[in-house]
């Protein structure tokens, strides 16, 4: 029986947010259904979707039921249970699968997977109690992050310690729970790999995707990353050894710091597409949405050459402050795309959009992106 999902098939989403919504774009045009499921209604996935399930991830029935209605299933954000992958993969695939998931969705369980199996992390330990947090700090080093173990993104649950003094006021601040506590890495750069790997094993990668943040949301995505490629070379192969060792099946990401002295280390991994690889959307021959339905369904991976230096800048609720942005005026822009992901509520913080801009050179793309950002405001 060929294991290949031809266009036709219906693709479940468990999540429903803009990642789902890109990829349901994707597979919408290679001629897939896609059916999603998650407690909302009239979501940026379920806008575009052929199927719109709102029901809880912990109603393993109605996890059961939608999977009768799939020939797949897939996850658009980490913090669906593996309590639901498991009840759904006894009725259709799970790609990536409910393993890999479960590994990577709790930072603690997460950075020992790294540590045991001999990646390059930063020194780092599992906390459970002041004790435990006090004995560690004296191991780890100071300056250090402590981190909550679980349901922890875009910098929330995590605060610093710089002194043997912050230690009980930063417990107290995370709330007394399991953490991980990290030693700050002396960084240049953050970069991520996004990456895809096949039913076959089949590997494809985007090289290093350069990534700025503000208030620990990622800002600015850049394409390719402007460092050595000794570095960059590392980082593919530490994302594939990765991959390898999860039998990973679909896209993932790994972010990374590049180290001042050279070292790549990886902060965290994300088992789905990415928003550093939103800009393969429209700068890559295919996308990492395009390269998740076809990892998923079984068939080739696609060529992953990035086509011009692009740049993406997210657009989060805060742009609104001000009133409707100035689409018009972004647009104006030469090699400028918008991307909008069907939310009503542009709350701060929240990830409304993204343009990302094309151009000759990296630069450029970033002036351009830039611009186009600022043009909104005008
Ligand atoms: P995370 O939620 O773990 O990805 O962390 C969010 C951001 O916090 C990262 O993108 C970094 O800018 C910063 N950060 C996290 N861990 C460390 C670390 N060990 N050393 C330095 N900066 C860090």
């Amino acid at each position: 029986m060929s294991r290949v999902l031809k266009p036709g098939a219906t693709l479940g989403v468990l999540g429903s947010g803009q990642l789902g919504r890109m990829f349901a774009i994707e597979a919408r045009k290679m001629g897939y259904r896609v059916h999603t499921f998650s407690p909302a209604s009239d979501t940026p996935t379920g806008q575009v979707a052929d199927v719109e399930i709102d029901a809880g991830y912990d109603d393993l029935d109605a996890i059961r039921t939608f999977a009768r209605g799939v020939d797949v299933i897939t996850f658009e954000f980490e913090n669906v249970s593996t309590a639901a992958t498991d009840a759904a993969a006894e009725i259709v695939p799970v790609r990536p699968s409910g393993h890999a998931l479960h590994v990577t969705q709790q930072r603690a369980r997460e950075k020992s997977f790294l540590a045991l199996k001999g990646f390059p992390v930063t020194a780092h330990e599992s906390v459970a109690s002041l004790e435990e947090l006090t004995a560690a700090v004296s191991r780890v080093g100071l300056p250090a992050i402590l981190k909550t173990a679980s349901f922890g993104y875009d910098g929330k649950g995590q605060h610093r310690i710089t002194s043997e003094a912050d230690v009980d006021t930063v417990w107290g601040l995370i709330g007394h729970q399991p953490a991980v506590l990290e030693r700050v890495v002396d960084f240049t750069m953050e970069f991520s790999v996004v990456a895809a790997r096949g039913l076959d094993g089949g590997f494809v990668h985007y090289g290093a995707i350069e990534n700025q943040h503000r208030h620990h949301i990622l800002d600015l995505s850049i394409a390719p990353a402007r460092m050595p490629q000794a570095a960059i070379d590392e980082a593919v192969r530490v994302t594939h050894a990765i991959m390898d060792e999860l039998a990973y099946v679909g896209v993932l990401a790994v972010e990374f710091f590049l180290a001042r002295d050279g070292r790549v280390l990886v902060n965290e991994i994300a088992p789905r597409p990415h928003n550093s690889g939103h800009l393969t959307f429209d700068a890559c021959v295919t996308s990492q949405f395009e390269q998740q339905v076809r990892a998923i369904c079984g068939l080739p991976l696609g060529v992953a050459t990035l086509l011009r230096p692009a740049a993406m800048a997210n657009l989060l609720g805060d742009v609104w402050a001000g009133g409707e942005p100035n689409w018009a005026a972004a647009l104006e822009v030469p090699g400028v795309k918008l991307h909008l992901y069907g939310k009503s509520d542009p709350r701060p913080g929240r990830k409304m959009g993204h343009l990302t801009a094309l151009a000759d050179t990296v630069d450029d793309a970033v002036a351009r992106v830039l611009a186009a950002r600022a043009a909104l405001g005008s």
